[in-house]
């Protein structure tokens, strides 16, 4: 299950942010998550639970937004919605999809106090 070391990253990322910016407490995490990064978003919220445990972000909400995939087809140019990592060009119907958004999970922001 991947998802419990990006919790352990994304749990990094709010310790980093707290020594920066001076909080004590996290009260909601809002996560990106590409519709192609495979992350299950119940396992994601069940790993970020039991890693934050204890820390500061402890009982913090976690906020998913789901980022659709796009693509783009190297043969002809076209620009595809992408569901899963490989498609075919519904242009030209290669399978040449270059991945250009939906794989990347990212903090979005973070409600502290
Ligand atoms: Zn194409």
């Amino acid at each position: 299950m991947h998802e419990m070391s990006l919790a352990e990253s994304v749990l990094q990322i709010i310790e980093d942010a707290s020594r920066t910016q001076q909080f004590r407490r996290v009260r909601t995490v809002v996560l990106e998550i590409g519709a192609l990064a495979a992350v299950e978003p119940e396992a994601m919220r069940f790993a970020f639970d039991a890693v934050v445990r204890g820390t500061l972000a402890d009982g913090a909400l976690l906020e998913l937004i789901e980022i659709p995939g796009q693509g783009r087809c190297t043969a002809c140019g076209m620009r595809v919605a992408l569901q899963e990592q490989y498609g075919l060009c519904p242009e030209c119907g290669s399978p040449r999809i270059e991945i250009v958004a939906g794989k990347q999970m990212r903090v979005k922001d973070l409600v502290v106090e």
